[in-house]
């Protein structure tokens, strides 16, 4: 799957420090064979991404749409589509189908979020937006 993920709040804290567990998350979702890629609404971030030695496992970085996100997709020149986002921000998740991590705002060392991720993308089918096991919370389906 092609899957997106968002950048503030989701894999960095209001510092710009990294996530506990982002690094493991990447290293395990490219092993298992899928693209990531990091993207932003406040635009491109292969500094951050290069910064905390991550990207040999981001095939690209693009600026987020904030809005009408199916729509401005193409238009903003994000290809491939996503398969799935993973966002702390609920609307997008809603709208694109994916994964709502908790706020990653303050850094907290005991932060366990991305296990979590991994652990929902793990109980998907190889083509994604059908859980094994349903009783999911955080995880919304794609658009029809
Ligand atoms: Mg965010």
């Amino acid at each position: 799957m092609n899957i997106f993920i968002d950048c503030d709040y989701t894999i960095l804290a209001w510092n710009g420090r990294l996530r506990p567990g982002v690094k493991e998350l990447f290293q395990r979702l490219t092993g298992d064979g899928h693209a990531l890629y990091v993207w932003s609404g406040t635009g491109i971030r292969w500094g951050e991404v290069k910064m905390h030695g991550l990207e040999s496992y981001v095939t690209g970085c693009f600026h987020k749409p904030l809005f009408d996100y199916q729509s401005r997709l193409e238009g903003m020149g994000i290809t491939p589509r996503p398969d799935l986002v993973v966002d702390d921000y609920l609307d997008i998740v809603k709208a694109l189908g994916g994964i709502k991590v908790r706020p990653y705002v303050q850094e907290d060392a005991t932060d366990s979020e991305m296990k979590k991720v991994y652990q929902i993308l793990s109980s998907l089918s190889p083509n994604g937006h059908h859980p094994t096991n349903s009783s999911q919370e955080a995880l919304f389906p794609g658009p029809a």
